[in-house]
């Protein structure tokens, strides 16, 4: 357990670090390929691993994009760019991300959901509910006359498992639970517009994947890419950029196959209802008898 706890403090830090190299960096005129691979390279360079594809989301879209291995989209003037970054040491993962805006009239969004971040993990210790961290995230971000997403929460993260099955909600709600003693959780409150929905629905595109279930396919030579997907990233998502040692158009081919078979998912992007901007702040913690730790804190 001790060495678990030391793993996810490293995979904070690295986290941390990397967060907020990419905060303070002017990304206008980059690609999102450029972003994430410089994201992932640091992580690596620091001696982590990350623990799922650097998610670079544009404007409407919440989460769950990443750069394809040719991706030419750049980011633009007026933007607003979610980067997602997840470190994993020996499995244990912290998950965090940061929002940077390039319209003045949008950077509102971004300050609502840091602010909401900050009173959530303020609120947040052993025998809180998670309903009553959705309701400080809601009440801070509806304080600014802002819409939190409903239908995105933060989560509980486990070993090599970064949803683990807890979700912390963005509002609040009738169900509930109480945050226990040694339990991870990153809480990441999403806000948009005043006139966006407040609903994601999974759009068209997705790239993410990971591995569901080991059953045999019926096919040797799938079965063959599904083991050498699983020595690589084990439960954690991936990206066709990460097996750049692999003919591209071969693992689209076997990916599709693979997820017909459903041995694999894929994490559609996620979309605003409206298609409103959406920001998005995020932080790992970790509850211990001497209180709550931000593992991913610079
Ligand atoms: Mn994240
Ligand atoms: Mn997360």
């Amino acid at each position: 357990m001790l060495t678990s706890i030391e793993d996810y403090i490293k995979a904070g830090r690295i986290a941390a670090e990397v967060r907020e190299h990419m905060r303070k960096r002017y990304h206008v005129g980059r690609t999102l390929l450029e972003i994430c691979e410089e994201a992932e390279g640091m992580i690596r360079a620091k001696g982590g691993e990350p623990a799922f594809p650097c998610n670079v989301s544009l404007n409407e879209v919440a989460a769950h994009y990443t750069a394809e291995p040719n991706e030419s989209i750049e980011v633009r003037d007026g933007d607003m760019l979610k980067i997602d970054i997840g470190v994993h040491i020996n499995g244990s993962i912290a998950d965090t991300a940061v929002t940077v805006c390039y319209n003045p009239s949008y950077s509102i969004l971004v300050e609502a959901a840091e602010h909401a971040l900050n009173e959530a993990i303020r609120v947040a210790r052993i025998g809180v509910k998670a309903s009553d961290i959705g309701k400080v995230i809601e009440h801070t971000i509806k304080s600014y006359r802002l819409k939190p997403i409903q239908n995105l929460s933060g989560h509980s993260i486990a070993r090599y498992t970064i949803h683990a099955g807890r979700s912390i909600p963005n509002i609040w709600t009738i169900d509930s639970f109480s945050l226990q003693q040694g339990e991870v959780y990153a809480i990441e409150p999403f806000v948009t517009t005043e006139d966006g929905s407040g609903v994601v629905y999974n759009g068209d595109v997705s790239n993410i994947y990971s591995i569901v279930s080991r059953k045999r396919t019926g096919s040797k030579e799938a079965d063959a890419f599904l083991d050498m997907l699983w020595d690589r990233f084990k439960t954690l998502p991936f990206a066709l950029r990460w097996l750049s040692d692999v003919d591209t158009n071969y693992a689209r081919e076997m990916i599709s196959f693979l997820m017909k078979k459903k041995v694999i998912r894929a994490y559609p992007v996620l979309v605003e209802g409206n298609n409103r901007y959406v920001a998005q702040a995020e932080h790992t913690i970790m509850l211990t008898m001497d209180g709550t730790t931000i593992i991913t804190r610079v």
